[in-house]
């Protein structure tokens, strides 16, 4: 069934857990550069350009959080693995995402994207190893599910699952390019911040 846009509002930017405004409940998206995180975000709002906040100069590194207009806030995380940037800044991003997984108390889900055609790579293996590890709330959203062709998908769904060390129904797909699983997935994030 169709579901209605996530209204979504820009509201700050934030290296760490403790500068950020009281949002409620929280949701992040977390995942690798070009894994189709902020196409996602624009495809969940339903607005074209609302994740190029968190592409423009400055803010790219940085924590960006959305709230929602019916309650809680999307959170993205910056992507990480990007070639890119300087290794110094490679290497504090890490340390900030795993501090504001660690440290948000009201964090109550995290979206672990990885790329539906090619993953999941080796950093979204160790992603996952570490959230198990820390018992942290997650949910595997495969991206660019238009990009597999449709005879392959069965065996891409099946790879993609396994490489994750998780049954095919544990993994949600999406397209932004079709909207393809955006209805669930705003379902879902609904139910995550209620
Ligand atoms: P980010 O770095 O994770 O924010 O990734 P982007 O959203 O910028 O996407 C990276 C690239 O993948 C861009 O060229 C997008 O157009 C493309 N992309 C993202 N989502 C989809 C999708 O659902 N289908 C297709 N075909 N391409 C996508």
């Amino acid at each position: 069934m169709a579901s209605p846009p996530l209204a979504l509002t820009f509201v700050q930017s934030a290296s760490k857990a403790e500068q950020l405004p009281d949002c409620g409940p929280l949701v992040a998206l977390v995942g690798r550069s070009n894994v189709g995180k902020s196409s996602l975000v624009n495809a969940l709002s339903g607005r074209k350009a609302l994740a190029n906040v968190s592409k423009t100069p400055g803010r790219t590194q940085l924590i960006n959080v959305f709230a929602i207009e019916s309650g809680g806030a999307l959170v993205d995380l910056p992507g990480f693995g990007y070639a890119n940037v300087s290794k110094s800044v490679r290497a504090t991003w890490p340390a900030m995402i795993e501090n504001f997984l660690l440290e948000s108390p009201d964090l109550r889900m995290v979206l672990a994207l990885v790329d539906g055609e090619i993953g999941p790579a080796k950093l979204d293996v160790q992603l996952l190893a570490w959230l198990r590890e820390h018992q942290l709330p997650h949910q595997v959203v495969a991206t660019k599910h238009d990009k597999v062709k449709s005879s392959q998908r069965e065996r891409r769904k099946k790879e993609l699952s396994a490489g994750c060390q998780l049954d095919r129904s544990d993994v949600m797909w999406v397209s932004a390019a079709k909207n393809t699983g955006i209805d669930e997935l705003r379902d879902q994030i609904r139910l995550y911040v209620s």
